[in-house]
């Protein structure tokens, strides 16, 4: 019985820990990858088909990404999430699968002109509806048995909807353990979700660090009148309030903020204000929200629903969808609210909703989420440029730019001590795994000095639980930081064959050295009257 642990080891992406339990093999989560990595993961110890089942924390991409990978590998086993999990992965995953499609097609197209092979995508759509097929949706506080070795219960942590902590019950040879992995824990006093719960005990726990070693600011934030306060300054300008949002929890949150805006009548003198949400995956995931059963949302929402209204919807509410209504939103002169995706501007319909918005000192454009470096979204909190370029065209920025305070889907240092705390009795042994090395080495301190074991584990260190003692310990393989994906632009062919045929021309008229006047004065002539047709188009 010993569990390996794999992904998220030291660095906060591509959760993945192996159990071992009897002659069963299961992961708990199997996230890819984001952005840029700090240690290289050890392989999986065994191949995809000789794992029989997956315990899913959450939805995120981090957790889940690489199910649809999994699959098309041989896994044949069942998923077992909750049922708001399970259904927040069919659109993201697809979305995922979509990403993933779409960046292989763009590669085989650059590899092909290179004469190499075609690019194949990581997974395409029928590995998604292939895993999708395998997962089983679970209740919160419901006993459900694996198979003959393991147990389970799913407990709410308010991190994203369905987010759970899983305790996990084996049994092998007669004997007993319990291990409890954490997710994702959220932050108390969010809107939407429940506070995060507690487990009343545990012998071995796995916690997240995001923020292990940093404590959020206290300050007590007041959204709806802080947002009220902006969409009210904006519209008495003219203005528009742009919101880049993350699709999935973030948008739901500013819709039902809207609500309360809208429903107390605090924005003045633009009673009728309408609101766009222009992203597709969002607006998905609102009825997903809508759908769920009233056990994943607070007391707050459930009571909206039950008094039969709806937390989500309010007059002047537009879900465009298709890219011709998208174009139409910024041809009218109303002020609007416009929520679009990405979160980080690095892709998606917002750069569009930005091109039209950001040179227009009236409009103001508000962040209500983290921005990592390198990203638009940072760049322009930052204030450090004073034009961007969105779809090769340089846009003044002039807009206002705005950030919501204190908004995150993370607990901090203190909330995930409080959580720890609220287990009565201390586990045999803590391992920390997704926050950067930084993080869940201070975390692991931090709990050291109240006396508790712990231990931030790298990748390939393996833990025997039967015995309580590690098997193997590693120390991780760091990976050179490198740009995030995202910050790169990527290059234009057509434009990167211009410059090699201006870099050609140069060459050549530096290789006419010594000929006769009479010619390199023609030459002169058409070179210039091409420079000057450029010059034109470019001033044109
Ligand atoms: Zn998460
Ligand atoms: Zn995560």
């Amino acid at each position: 019985m010993k569990i390996t642990f794999i992904g998220a080891a030291h660095e906060v992406t591509g959760s993945m820990t192996l159990l071992e339990v009897g002659d069963k093999k299961g992961l708990i989560d199997c996230g890819m990858e984001q952005g840029k990595d700090l240690f290289k993961n050890a392989e999986l110890p065994v191949t995809a088909g000789e794992i029989d089942f997956v315990l899913l924390t959450h939805a995120h991409i981090d957790h889940s990404g690489n199910l649809p990978l999994l699959y098309k590998q041989g896994f044949r086993g069942n998923v077992f999430a909750t049922e708001a999990t399970c259904n927040l992965c069919d659109i993201m995953l697809q979305d995922c699968a979509h990403i993933q499609m779409q960046e292989a097609e763009w590669k085989t197209r650059k590899e092909m002109r290179k004469g190499n092979a075609a690019v194949e995508p990581i997974y395409d759509m029928e590995d998604v509806q292939g895993l999708l097929g395998t997962m089983i949706p679970c209740r919160y506080h419901e006993m459900i048995e694996v198979n003959d070795c393991v147990s389970i219960r799913f407990t709410d942590v308010g991190h994203l909807l369905g987010s759970a902590c899983i305790e996990v019950w084996l049994t092998e040879d007669g004997q007993e353990r319990k291990i409890t992995f954490s997710g994702d824990l959220g932050n108390s006093n969010q809107p939407i979700l429940r506070d995060p719960q507690t487990v009343e005990e545990t012998e071995y726990l796995m916690m997240e660090t995001t923020y292990g070693d940093r404590n959020h600011e206290r300050v007590r934030t007041d959204y709806v009148s802080e947002l009220a306060e902006i969409i009210q300054t904006t519209m008495d300008r003219g203005g528009n309030v742009v919101i880049p949002s993350f699709a999935i929890g973030r948008t739901q949150e500013m819709l039902y903020f809207i609500r309360e805006i809208k429903n107390r009548g605090i924005v003045r003198g633009h009673d009728s204000f309408p609101v766009y949400v222009d992203s597709p995956l969002a607006v998905e995931a609102t009825g997903i929200f809508l759908q769920c059963d009233l056990d994943f949302v607070d007391d707050e929402m459930a009571a909206i629903v039950r008094r039969g209204e709806n937390p989500l919807v309010f007059p002047g509410l537009h879900t465009s969808v298709s890219t011709d209504e998208s174009k139409a939103i910024n041809a009218d002169a109303e002020p609007k609210v416009i929520i679009s995706a990405s979160g980080m501007c690095d892709a998606g319909r917002i750069r569009h909703h930005l091109k039209h918005n950001l040179w227009r000192p009236e409009c103001t454009v508000l962040f209500v989420g983290y921005q990592a470096e390198g990203t638009l979204g940072r760049i322009l909190i930052d204030g450090i440029k004073k034009q961007v370029k969105l779809f090769d065209e340089d846009i003044e920025v002039r807009a206002e730019v705005r950030m919501l305070p204190g908004v995150s889907g993370h607990a901090d240092q203190q909330g995930l001590l409080n959580w720890l705390l609220s287990i009565a009795e201390k586990p045999k042994m803590v391992f920390l795994n997704h926050g950067d090395p930084e993080s869940c080495e201070a975390f692991r301190d931090k709990i050291r000095e109240l006396g508790y074991e712990a231990f931030a584990p790298y990748s390939g260190t393996s833990f025997d639980l039967i015995r309580g003692e590690f098997d193997v310990v590693t120390e991780g393989i760091a990976i050179e930081k490198t740009e995030p994906e995202a910050s790169k632009p990527r290059e234009n062919p057509v434009f990167a064959a211009l410059v090699q045929a201006g870099e050609r021309l140069m060459a050549v008229i530096r290789d006419l050295k010594g000929s006769p006047n009479k010619e390199l004065r023609a030459f002169e002539r058409q070179v210039t009257k091409l420079a000057e047709r450029l010059e034109n188009y470019r001033n044109s």
